[in-house]
């Protein structure tokens, strides 16, 4: 029995603290920390646990951060703020020789780019101080790379192509909104396409590439190739992959807004001066739109996200898929939140319980499809994401 502090009390951040306190067996307390205390007591407040109590807290600042961690003692922070905090809250964990775990790997505030080259730097003082950092572990980056784990352990000796396909079918009644913090989202989605094959990264033009792709229970949708996070880790870690790609549904709505949106220069993260202050133009537009955990109430349709996979076991070609798909009704029932909060939450709260309940080990900075994927996977449907798969099936893609 170990306590947990959540930093972060967005849409996502709802879920990990409504999970954490179901997972009583693990988390004997849990503290809420964000920016805005309010929105912290607001989800206390709807979750009603003596158990669960919240604090203010600016996790830009590390002395903030440790000196928070110091009286409340945690075993770990989840960090579910943005991932600007990354690097800041890496650093107050190593500080008090907590572990940590987030869901979205680091991100200058002022370059639209994300790797794990600056949170993989802190692999050996993780190492050093004996504690562990778990990067990456929501549903994508997350159980996508559990789900390949699994695949190489369970299915293949080699795995060689490697689709991510992502489909939110639901709708949630507004002309435009984004999913997650729409800041993120936007910087991600403008950014150009990327892709691994034989070895090397092709680059593309913003959703200039896109395929139909049928999806169970949802059918076929168009889904566009970006360039998503857990390409770059998977690319390292599991061996023979010859190509990997990533794939995301938009509909036409929402292209045609982001496009306007660009046009205009509304996603510029560069600032302007507006009446003698400066602005991010980006950052205006995240005020005026509605809040993802504002969705929720009226959002019907599923997600559906999953991995194909194409590759060898015993000498013979095999094709393997396996996926979620979650429904934004059915989660909102349960905790006040839609499925992409959802479907990010869950794992975000179960990688920590792995770690707590000694699961998952060692000392250092990891990736989810680094550890052993069967007692996350042996849980996860428990906890409401339940999954499926299909071998020897067709896949979208050849
Ligand atoms: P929201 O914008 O809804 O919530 C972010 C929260 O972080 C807010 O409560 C915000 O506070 C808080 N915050 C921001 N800056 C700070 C700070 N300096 N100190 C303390 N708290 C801070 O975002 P989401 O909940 O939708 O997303 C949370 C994270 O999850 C993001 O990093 C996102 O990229 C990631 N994500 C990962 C996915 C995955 O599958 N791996 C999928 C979806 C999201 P305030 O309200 O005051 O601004």
């Amino acid at each position: 029995m170990s306590k947990v502090l959540i930093i972060g009390a967005g849409g996502v951040g709802n879920v990990v603290a409504h999970k954490c306190v179901q997972a009583a067996e693990t988390f004997s307390e849990v503290l809420l920390a964000t920016r805005t205390r309010a929105k912290a007591d607001s989800i206390a407040a709807q979750i009603n646990s003596p158990r669960l109590t919240t604090a203010r807290l600016d996790a830009d600042n590390v002395a903030e951060t440790v000196a928070l961690i110091r009286s409340f003692q945690p075993a770990i922070v989840i960090n579910v703020a943005l991932p600007y905090q990354d690097l800041a809250i890496m650093d107050a964990c190593l500080e008090t020789g907590v572990h940590y775990l987030d869901t979205a790997n680091y991100e200058p505030p002022h370059l639209a780019k994300f790797e794990y080259s600056w949170q993989w730097a802190y692999h050996d003082r993780f190492k050093e101080r004996g504690i562990i950092a778990v990067l990456g572990c929501g549903f994508d980056p997350g159980v996508t790379g559990i789900f390949t784990a699994h695949a190489l352990k369970h299915h293949f000796d080699e795995i060689h192509y490697l689709d991510i396909i992502d489909c939110n079918a639901g709708s949630h009644g507004q002309a435009f909104a984004t999913n997650f913090n729409p800041e993120i989202n936007i910087r991600e989605i403008t950014q150009k396409g990327r892709y691994y094959e034989n070895g090397s990264w092709i680059e593309t033009e913003p959703l200039s590439i896109h395929r139909d792709v049928t999806y169970p229970h949802i059918g076929p949708r168009d889904s566009y190739l970006l360039f998503h996070e857990e390409l770059e880790s998977l690319v390292k870690h599991i061996p023979h992959l010859k190509r990997a790609r990533f794939w995301m549904t938009f509909s036409q709505q929402y292209i045609t807004h982001l496009r306007v949106l660009e046009n205009v220069g509304m996603t510029r993260i560069d600032p302007v001066v507006y009446e003698g202050k400066e602005i991010v133009p980006l950052q205006f537009l995240k005020a005026v739109l509605p809040e993802p955990s504002s969705l929720g109430e009226n959002y019907e349709g599923q997600t559906s996200i999953g991995c194909q996979i194409r590759g060898i076991k015993d000498g013979k070609e095999k094709t393997y898929f396996i996926y979620n798909n979650c429904d934004h009704a059915v989660c909102y029932r349960e905790v006040k939140a839609q499925a992409i909060s959802y479907t990010t939450g869950v794992p975000a709260m179960l990688g920590a319980k792995m770690v707590l309940d000694g699961k998952w080990t060692g000392a250092g900075v990891y990736n989810v499809e680094q550890f052993n994927p069967d007692p996350f996977l042996a849980e996860l449907g428990g906890y409401g994401l339940p999954w499926h798969e299909e071998v020897n099936g067709a896949l979208a893609f050849e």
